[in-house]
């Protein structure tokens, strides 16, 4: 699985690392196959957490990396589309950034 995760992430990242998803989006792009029955199913939540995990352990993976946005390492970064500014991210460090200023 956490190849998949890498591949999702190389694949869709824009021009500053960042590969955004929708709800849902990521899982349902990691469909998996009984070998026996051949019935197709999105993973658990808790297992794509653990495949993004070892990607970050790996550091094939940014250690910000969530189910909503997989980042790329700077090293790593190769193309990608647009250089628009990451929603789950940026978010985060505006919040945070809010935070600070009335702490
Ligand atoms: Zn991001």
């Amino acid at each position: 699985m956490w190849f998949q995760v890498m591949a999702a992430a190389n694949g869709f990242h824009n021009g500053r690392g960042h590969a955004t998803f929708g709800p849902g989006q990521l899982r349902a792009m990691l469909l998996t196959a009984d070998r026996s029955t051949g019935e197709i199913s999105e993973p658990a939540p808790a297992t794509v957490s653990r495949a993004i995990k070892v990607c970050i352990e790996r550091g094939l993976l940014g250690a910000a990396s969530q189910s909503s946005c997989l980042v790329v390492p700077g090293h790593a970064i190769s193309g990608g589309i647009g250089l628009a500014a990451c929603k789950v991210h940026d978010r985060t460090r505006a919040t945070s950034r809010k935070q600070a200023v009335s702490d």
